[in-house]
């Protein structure tokens, strides 16, 4: 049935369930099978060129994509009411491949202030080659209009910033970019599609670590950039003549999966493919219970006499509670940060963590505690940590399915001492 004649359509979690099975995989399997072949083969001479020439659909080389990820990347589109996807062998990768193929030397792009720390790791490195970037608050849309130039091609931010919880304008960034023609690509990988889909704030991009939320077991690493098919790209002048074949919506993405893909050679491996579509199944029951977690536990904390201060969308005295509310349906994501009051050792409180685990990553079924300035805002130094609002006392804690009971239970140990 036609969504137009059917009175109640299916949900997204409905389709995403059965798209395997539906799509037809061989003895009725309700999973698309890992398909780890480097190459595919051709009856005839005909077809193995139609399918070079992009004349017809198909697999030649893996490292420009193979069936599992396909089957992914059809998952990840409707997920995020896009248009179309492509998978990357990690969240760098895919953002890397992303620069690589829409930017050039003497280009100018606007990013946030608050990104993933490896991000403007990145930006460096093509700055190094040429790319103008200028970082500014993306908390308020009127920063990024300050900052535009005539040579701006593109504007980067995140949803939720890791670890101070910023909200970015999205909305107000999305209509100054519809304004200007500008390509804008929302890292969405702290909100997941469950909370927040950045086309519905006219995003052109969507980016996402699929290691984190979209998997959730930590068992795979993965990337995907998500095409909104919202944005012109007859209107872009980086896209090579190559690629301006047939309806300019896809022109973009064929040159993302061209440039990253191909030349860049950043592919998912099917067996991740297959871990992290299993592992999308139960992005929202995950949510559900991560985001109810998180919202629990920043009150708890707030209470505590030994914390000073915490970072939660979710709180009211959050700088973008209001934002984060409207946008986000309510519920405001599984990350928090926070600072015990002066003089108590962060690093001790966290040494007496039972449950919650020291470690890096992030949206985990498991909750996750690490010190940010000490570990993964090193690098960067003690000037660059300041302007970030990066404290040295600073905790950031993936909040993970567990019953709240056992967290607040593991903290009340912890930070009692
Ligand atoms: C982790 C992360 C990335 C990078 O993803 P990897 O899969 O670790 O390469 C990018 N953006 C955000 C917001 C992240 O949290």
């Amino acid at each position: 049935m036609s969504p137009e004649s059917d009175p109640r359509p299916e949900s997204t979690l409905t389709r995403l369930l059965h798209a395997d099975r539906r799509a037809g995989v061989e003895q009725g399997a309700v999973h698309k099978p890992m398909h780890p072949a480097a190459t595919f083969s051709y009856r005839t001479a005909a077809e193995l060129v139609a399918v070079f020439q992009g004349r017809q659909p198909g697999y030649v080389y893996a490292r420009q994509g193979n069936p599992t990820g396909a089957a992914l990347e059809a998952k990840l589109a409707l997920m995020e009411g896009a248009r179309a996807s492509a998978v990357f062998a990690t969240g760098m990768a895919a953002i890397g491949g992303l620069m690589l193929a829409l930017l050039r030397g003497g280009d100018h792009m606007v990013a946030s202030r608050h990104l993933f720390g490896n991000t403007p790791s990145l930006l460096g490195t093509l700055a190094g080659l040429g790319l103008e970037v200028t970082y500014v608050d993306a908390a308020d849309a009127a920063n990024v209009a300050a900052a535009l130039r005539p040579n701006t091609r593109l504007v980067f931010t995140e949803t939720v910033a890791n670890p101070g919880t910023q909200v970015a304008d999205l909305a107000g960034i999305g209509a100054l970019c519809r304004d200007r023609g500008l390509v804008y690509v929302v890292d969405n990988t702290m909100t997941t599609p469950e909370l927040f889909r950045p086309r519905d704030v006219g995003a052109s991009l969507i980016v996402h670590s699929l290691t984190k939320g979209i998997a959730g077991h930590g068992h795979a690493m993965g990337g995907a950039v998500v095409d909104t098919g919202l944005y012109d790209w007859s209107t872009y002048p980086n896209v090579a003549e190559a690629y301006r074949q047939g309806d300019p919506v896809g022109w973009g993405l064929v040159q993302i999966r061209k440039k990253g893909l191909r030349d860049f050679g950043a592919t998912l491996r099917a067996e991740d493919a297959h871990r992290i579509a299993t592992g999308a199944e139960t992005l929202g029951l995950r949510m559900q219970a991560a985001c109810a977690n998180a919202l629990g536990l920043a009150q708890w904390l707030q209470a505590q006499p030994q914390v000073a201060r915490v970072h939660y969308p979710g709180l009211g005295s959050h700088p973008q509670h209001e934002r984060a509310r409207a946008l986000f349906g309510g519920r405001y994501g599984a990350l928090l940060s926070f600072e015990l009051q002066p003089g108590l050792d962060t690093l001790a409180m966290l040494d007496r963590l039972q449950v919650a685990i020291l470690s890096s990553h992030l949206s985990d079924t498991r909750t996750l505690a690490i010190p940010v300035a000490q570990t993964i805002f090193w690098e960067m130094g003690p000037q660059r940590r300041a302007e970030m609002g990066i404290a040295d006392g600073l905790v950031r804690l993936s909040v993970g399915i567990e019953p709240l009971a056992d967290l607040q239970a593991d903290f009340a140990r912890a930070l009692k001492g």
